[in-house]
């Protein structure tokens, strides 16, 4: 071929080669169109493509050929079991330099392995050169000729060029097979997700719809796909809607429903409807915008809702209907409790009158007199328990009041005591009081504070043996003052103690002894200590005694400095130590 024919051909032959290798991502065909081309141009019979083996860095033949290679068997043979390693034989050189080798003669060429290991390859000249991949080499191009032939510069250089184009193909071929990777996942991820997930074109017409999504809208896939969306999961009443927010955000690129978790209507074919909870989000490709969503049905979720709703309603009801009966039963208590005060009195009265010996009502015999004495003890007994219903039924749960004004604090031990001495006579038990001198006055209700102080007592008496001391000591530090009741009794299990203050409380000790009560004595003392802004603490070692404190703050509460002042306090109150 004549110099500037050969080059015209050269050149004709690098713009097909370019235009494929621009269109092409399948390099075989790209590589194999090529090997042709090169052999039809410069008139060789052979051309052939050397390939990475699957594994490691040699390259290995991909038997793929232009030309008649069925004319040349032992070179096919030994090709196919030839493997090049980076830097080896004219393959491997090829491999690691990037540029084209030539052998003239491959007979007499150190670098043709494979003529020095079969006599009759039936060829003389060779060349090749790289495929050129963003990453580096990644296939080589090896033509033969029957007759020895020159290196070619000028063939080289344009045949290096054309490598480089080809390996554009390569590069396209490796990002499609990424996409496609991504592309097949990305439908994996779909079709075994727990939501349905649908997608839609700009038009509105369906483009995915995975298995979920046909078991939730109850259609299949093929004939869910290119349905308009809104005629297909959404109920009419919303259609003319969301096909007009679709509108809007494709002419403004605004939207109230991109993005955001919602809580809508699904609709079925059957024309039923069921709650749904749908994101959506856009994207754009080519231009084109699609919208992708996931739907979770949330059917399950209303409906446990909706329970819990009305279970509360109902506890509600329920807690209103108790609130009602509790009110009636304090009335109750307080109306029979006031019913038994003034008979129980009035019989007390008589009874005492007649046990009064001197007045002479009554002439009792020994055994008459026991009676009258049991029955005084008795007829007390009740009055107490009237006095602590009306005590309690004032506290809880309506509000206790104090009308506070100055008490002295040794006024208030003194009345305790005197109110206590005659349950602590019959039983032999002596106080031994105590009061130091800063213990002036605390301000409060003094009957109220009696009584707490009482109450302590008489526990103190009921719950130790007889004749064993008990001490009240009042003593002021800062601007506390606190009233101590100390008894080397029965004690209080740990595990009882902080529950002493409950309403009804009783401890196994009370319970087992039969020690009289009904557990409203320590509840009645810790509610007058919290109204008067103070607390009642205790402490207590099983077999040894127990210390019941009530500690008051020496100023109004609320008031510091002030003297009286009212506090209002509701409820149950004490805190045991
Ligand atoms: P009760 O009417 O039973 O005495 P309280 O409310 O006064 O009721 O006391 C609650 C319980 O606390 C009593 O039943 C008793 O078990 C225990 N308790 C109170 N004070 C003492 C004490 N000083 N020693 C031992 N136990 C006590």
């Amino acid at each position: 071929m004549a110099g500037t024919q050969r080059d015209a051909a050269l050149v004709a032959l690098f713009d097909e080669i370019t235009t494929l290798a621009q269109a092409s991502d399948d390099f075989e065909a790209a590589a194999h169109a090529t090997l042709g081309s090169v052999c039809e141009l410069i008139g060789w019979p052979l051309g052939h493509l050397w390939v990475p083996a699957d594994l490691g860095d040699d390259f290995v033949s991909a038997d793929i050929w232009a030309g008649s290679i069925e004319d040349f068997p032992a070179l096919r043979e030994v090709t196919l079991r030839t493997l090049f390693s980076p830097g080896t034989g004219t393959i491997g050189q090829v491999v690691t330099t990037g540029k084209p080798v030539w052998s003239r003669d491959v007979t007499a060429d150190p670098l043709f392995f494979r003529a020095q290991q079969e006599r009759d390859l039936r060829v003389r000249a060779a060349f090749a050169f790289p495929v050129v991949a963003a990453d580096g080499v990644a296939a080589v191009l090896e033509f033969f000729s029957e007759q020895g032939a020159e290196r070619d510069e000028p063939l080289l250089r344009m045949l290096t060029a054309l490598g480089h184009q080809l390996g554009r193909v390569i590069d396209r071929q490796r990002v499609h097979q990424l996409v496609e990777g991504n592309r097949h996942r990305l439908r994996q991820l779909i079709e075994t997700s727990m939501e349905a997930f649908i997608s839609m074109d700009a038009s509105g017409r369906i483009t995915e719809w995975n298995a979920v999504a046909e078991r939730m809208f109850d259609r299949p896939r093929q004939e869910a796909l290119g349905r308009l969306l809104h005629e297909t999961i959404v109920p009419p009443r919303y259609r003319k809607a969301e096909e007009a927010g679709r509108a809007r955000f494709l002419s403004t690129g605004r939207s109230n429903v991109l993005g955001r978790r919602l809580e809508l209507a699904g609709w079925r074919p059957d024309g039923s409807e069921f709650p749904i909870e749908i994101v959506v989000w856009a994207t754009r490709e080519d231009g084109e915008w699609a919208f992708h969503s996931f739907v979770h049905d949330i059917t399950d979720r209303r409906r446990a809702e909706r329970a819990l709703r009305e279970a509360y309603e109902a506890e509600q009801a329920t807690v209103a209907r108790l609130k009602e009966l509790d009110a009636a039963k304090d009335a109750f208590i307080a109306t029979v409790s006031h019913e038994l005060r003034t008979p129980l009195t009035s019989l007390i009265g008589y009874l005492e009158v007649m046990a009064d010996a001197d007045a002479g009502v009554v002439e009792a015999s020994p055994p008459g007199r026991r009676m009258l004495d049991a029955m005084i003890r008795n007829a007390a007994r009740l009055q107490d328990l009237v006095e602590d219903l009306l005590a309690i039924n004032s506290i809880n749960p309506d509000r206790l009041e104090v009308d506070a004004a100055p008490v002295p604090v040794g006024e208030i031990v003194e009345e305790a005591v005197r109110v206590t001495a005659a349950a602590a006579r019959d039983s032999g038990h002596g106080f031994q009081v105590r009061l130091d001198a800063g213990a002036g006055h605390v301000p409060g209700d003094r009957d109220l504070l009696v009584r707490a102080v009482g109450a302590l007592l008489s526990n103190a008496v009921k719950y130790s043996a007889t004749g064993t001391p008990i001490t009240v000591h009042a003593s002021a530090a800062g601007h506390q003052v606190a009233i101590a009741v100390t008894d080397t009794g029965a004690g209080i299990d740990a595990d009882e103690l902080p529950h002493v203050f409950e309403r009804f409380y009783r401890t196994r000790y009370a319970h087992e002894h039969a020690i009289q009560g009904v557990g409203l004595g320590l509840t009645i003392a810790g509610a007058i200590a919290e109204a008067h802004g103070g607390t009642i603490t205790a402490v207590s070692t099983p077999g040894e005694g127990s210390t019941f404190t009530l500690n008051l703050p020496v100023s109004a509460p609320g008031r510091p400095g002030g003297r009286g002042g009212r506090r209002t306090v509701g409820g149950r109150t004490g805190r045991s130590a």
